[in-house]
């Protein structure tokens, strides 16, 4: 299993470091926040053990098995708070600092004050929403 030394979440997967875990596996690890998104707290960052930086590193079935982990702590969450998010960061450009891949799963209350869904909206120019959906396509071959 490909662990990182300087890796923070290996550290804590390591028991280098505490953490409040809420739930394990062979493959996973699911654990609070420090910093939780908002004041009801409840934010869990689920993870696999083994270290890889961005989803795309992550191998097709452990990455299914971690969709399965996804929906069984959301289950729960989804009892704790009101609603939901799940987030997932690649690179620092997106919001990415711990570079271990990782979802978080948010509890989210009436007028929590968590911003994730309030980007500011754009519009595309007229035949520019053609162009990036060709872009794209053409990227996934
Ligand atoms: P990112 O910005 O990389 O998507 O999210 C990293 C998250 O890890 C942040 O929300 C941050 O609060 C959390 N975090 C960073 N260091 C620790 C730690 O040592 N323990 C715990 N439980 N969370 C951490
Ligand atoms: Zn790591």
């Amino acid at each position: 299993m490909k662990t990182d030394k300087g890796c923070i979440f290996c550290k804590i997967i390591a028991g280098e470091i505490p953490a409040v875990k809420i739930w394990e596996d062979k493959e996973f690890m699911a654990m609070l926040d420090i910093h939780p998104a908002s004041i009801h707290g409840g934010h869990v960052l689920i993870m696999p053990k083994e270290h890889f930086e961005l989803i795309t590193d992550v191998p097709d079935n452990v990455l299914k098995d971690m969709g399965i982990a996804i929906k069984k702590i959301s289950g729960a969450l989804l009892k704790y708070g009101e609603g939901l998010n799940v987030v997932q960061n690649n690179k620092k450009v997106a919001g990415q600092y711990v570079p271990h891949v990782h979802f978080h799963l948010i509890p989210r209350f009436e007028n929590d004050g968590v911003r994730i869904e309030k980007w500011e909206v754009n519009n595309y120019n007229r035949g520019e929403m053609e162009k990036v959906a060709s872009k794209i396509k053409k990227l996934m071959k």
